[in-house]
């Protein structure tokens, strides 16, 4: 089974992207990626549903 898990920016909380999350793996994600909201590069921090 898999396990969705999101990526919020940290700026304006959005939740811009949805990646599959081992439920083993307990690291946090903290990734920069591109916010379309904020127009920029955030970090975007790992948010269970
Ligand atoms: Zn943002």
């Amino acid at each position: 089974m898999r396990e969705w898990m999101f990526l919020e920016c940290g700026e304006c909380g959005n939740r811009n992207y949805r990646t599959p999350k081992d439920p083993k793996d307990t690291n946090k994600l903290d990734l920069k990626k591109y916010c379309k909201f904020c127009r920029g590069h955030r970090s975007h921090k790992e948010k269970r549903k």
